[in-house]
């Protein structure tokens, strides 16, 4: 079983894209979608490098996981955690998950399970995730980006905006050329005529 919940990452994408900002981080270090501000524009959905946010078909509107943030206002832990009889999620202070997870990660190790790690729990994913996992394989076997792949947008403005400079130098280059050939042409195309007369 995969917990399929948003990460609410240090830097989320969704939040640095949505153009309404209807998309926040709360008091709990969260991320959240807030309902009435949201036009339903789908950027944060194409952001999403975990696929987690859906619109509603209802609402027309974005929706996730909230980290179940009425019931953290409450003083409760999230539902998901509550429910699961055999702990697999946990929920409590970041480092103090970390901490834990490091010595299960250990633990295991020294069972022989020499593949475990934590994916998530260190700042080379998008900052940091607020949920992170201990996995036994590659993140794509359970469907999760690679590091390369979990990129906040704001990385790729650069990348984009020389590629988009270097395409516009190309094609005003080729258009030069072409128009200089086509000069050439019509140059010895009068050059025959006025032999031939
Ligand atoms: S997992 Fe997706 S929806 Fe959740 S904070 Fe990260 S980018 Fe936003
Ligand atoms: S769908 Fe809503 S939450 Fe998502 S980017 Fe657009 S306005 Fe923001």
């Amino acid at each position: 079983m995969m917990s399929d919940v948003c990460k609410h990452c240090v830097n989320a994408p969704c939040l640095e894209v949505c153009p309404t900002g209807a998309i926040i981080r709360t008091e709990f270090d969260t991320v959240y979608i807030q309902e009435p501000t949201c036009n339903g524009c789908r950027d944060c959905i194409t952001a999403c490098p975990f696929g987690v946010i859906h619109v509603s078909a209802e609402k027309h509107i974005a929706q996730k996981c909230t980290l179940c943030y009425d019931r953290l206002q409450h003083g409760l832990v999230p539902a998901c955690a509550q429910a699961c009889p055999t702990q697999s999620i946990q929920f409590g202070p970041i480092a103090e998950l970390k901490a834990r997870a490091a010595m299960r990660v250990d633990a295991l190790h020294s069972r022989g399970e020499t593949e475990a790690y934590l994916y998530g729990a260190d700042d080379s994913i998008l900052g940091g995730l607020n949920a992170f996992y201990l996995l036994v394989d590659r993140p794509e076997a359970y469907g999760l980006p690679s590091k390369a792949q979990a990129q906040v947008p704001s990385r790729s403005v650069w990348p984009a905006s020389i590629k988009a400079v270097a395409t516009s130098l190309v094609a005003g280059l080729g258009a030069f050329l072409a128009f200089g050939r086509r000069k050439e042409r019509v140059a010895a195309s009068e050059r025959e005529e006025a032999t031939s007369s």
